[in-house]
């Protein structure tokens, strides 16, 4: 285990633990009916953000796990460090990622 990924673990698991913490104490109840649907409409976007960045995280802590982790899925090269610095849960290193997102 290397110390950058140690650090990166560290990370992942610190945010792993926040969005998993029951959280979001209402703000208030006189909100009237329109809003309430769209807070409800809000709440439920989030949980499919924050779902699927739990996926990364738990994806990228298995490959920390395997010792796969900062390997691009797409190219098996390095995913870089500055790139791994700000986004622990990479998968795919920059060009790969550009490519990916412009499939579709
Ligand atoms: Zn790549």
């Amino acid at each position: 285990m290397t110390r950058a990924s140690e650090k990166a673990r560290q990370a992942l698991i610190g945010r792993r633990d926040a969005l998993l913490r029951p959280q979001r104490s209402g703000r208030s109840n006189s909100a009237g009916h329109a809003e309430v649907d769209r807070n409800l409409a809000t709440l439920r976007e989030l949980e499919q953000t924050e779902l699927a960045e739990l996926a990364e995280i738990d994806a990228a802590l298995s490959r920390i796990d395997a010792g796969r982790w900062g390997l691009c899925a797409g190219c098996g090269h390095a995913i870089g460090r500055q790139r791994l610095l700000a986004v622990p849960e990479a998968r795919l290193c920059p060009a790969c990622q550009e490519q990916e997102e412009t499939v579709d």
